[in-house]
């Protein structure tokens, strides 16, 4: 990878932080508590300059390409399909099964009712993903245990330069790398090099005031305390009477391997838009249920649909496809991006049950069923 822009600091006037306010660069460290290590064990590292500890780490926007992005292809004409409506069997069973999965649902409308009109109110899905990278920096530090400490030997390669292995596209994933000669050994900040700490229950002394006899050694008038032995102090149990603990941080290691931590993150991001029907069901009910894909184009970015006959889908497609690029490509590499089209087939069934007319829905690959007024309910009903 050849990058003419190895710029990543706040020099580059062109970068626009995310919608946080402040360049993402200088993340206050304030999240880390009294153990932060001092700005003073961080040596100043060429192309890593605002890096700082703690707080997951600025983003780091990624670098313009030297060669032009690939043009995105036309998408595929797509043919036109069709789905066959569902029969009357297979809305009747959908609906026996939905009755018996309620508790106190009665069986009898949904065996019993007759239906007196199907009704296809199959609907468009578009969805959009863009896979992205993001890598964000910050100083870290671990146990000194004979690590390699290579930092200076030569400069650091830029944060976009440093190879990680990308899940496969469209699934989630992260990875942490050293960047490669920012390492160095530093005296451990929070035991100040000693490996161990004084011990806080007993302030160091080892042992503390007996709580049996409260210090005084004896018990009922003249008799001598048990537990001290009329010492009228007990080793404390916390540091085992030594005064001192290992320190967490180096794990009495005394020293620290100080480095530069590149956090490389995968994210799936998608979004979906689907075709409002008017036919009464909550649109919300459909993001549990899968249709049939109709389309499907994956490439590095792709291009808006065109010629799809529903013209809300082909809006929408150019609505998400703008949304993502400008979204996205600020702060992240676009790795790879898909759009699909599925038509989710609805079906709205009306039944007479007990001289009176009901509906209900049947949807989705799974043949899920909504009714929300099932009339044979009992009053512990469950939604
Ligand atoms: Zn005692
Ligand atoms: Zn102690
Ligand atoms: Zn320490």
């Amino acid at each position: 990878m050849n990058y003419q822009n190895r710029n990543y600091g706040i020099a580059n006037p062109g970068y626009i932080p995310a919608a946080q306010g402040a360049p993402a660069m200088f993340a206050t460290p304030g999240a880390e508590g009294p153990s932060a290590p001092p700005a003073s064990m961080f040596d100043s590292m060429p192309g890593y300059e605002g890096t700082v500890a703690g707080g997951g780490g600025g983003f780091l926007p990624p670098p313009m390409p030297a060669f032009p992005a690939p043009q995105p292809d036309p998408a595929p004409q797509q043919p036109h399909w069709n789905i066959p409506s569902i029969t009357e069997d297979t809305a009747r069973d959908a609906f026996i099964l939905f009755a018996s999965s309620k508790c106190c649902y009665s069986k009898a409308p949904a065996k019993d009712g007759v239906i007196t009109n199907m009704e296809a109110f199959n609907t468009y899905r578009y969805r959009l993903e863009t896979f992205t990278e993001t890598r964000s920096t910050e100083w870290s530090h671990e146990p000194y245990n004979g690590q390699t400490v290579d930092a200076f030997a030569q400069p650091p390669p830029g944060p976009w330069d440093i190879p990680a292995k990308s899940p496969s596209f469209f699934l989630d994933g992260k990875e942490t790398v050293k960047v490669p000669y920012t390492s160095s050994m530093k005296p451990c900040h929070v035991c100040l090099g000693m490996g161990r700490k004084p011990c806080k229950d007993c302030a160091g002394a080892g042992n503390k005031v007996c709580w049996v006899c409260n210090g005084s050694g004896y018990r009922h008038g003249d008799d001598r305390c048990h537990h001290c032995v009329g010492r009228g102090r007990e080793n404390c149990s916390r540091c085992h009477g030594q005064g001192s603990k290992q320190c967490d941080t180096c794990h009495g290691k005394q020293q620290l391997l100080v480095y530069i931590k590149l956090t490389v993150k995968w994210t799936n991001n998608s979004d979906n838009y689907v075709v409002e029907q008017l036919s009464g069901l909550q649109v919300d009910n459909l993001s549990k249920v899968s249709g049939k894909e109709l389309f499907r184009d994956s490439q590095y970015m792709v291009y808006p649909l065109m010629g799809f006959p529903d013209p809300a889908v082909v809006s929408a497609s150019q609505r998400l496809v703008n949304e993502h690029q400008a979204k996205y490509s600020q702060t992240s590499r676009i790795l790879q991006q898909r759009q699909t089209i599925e038509l989710i087939p609805v079906t709205k069934v009306t039944y007479l049950w007990k001289e009176k007319s009901h509906i209900y829905f049947v949807y989705g690959n799974e043949f899920k069923v909504s009714a929300d007024n099932y009339p044979a309910t009992c009053c512990c009903t469950v939604m």
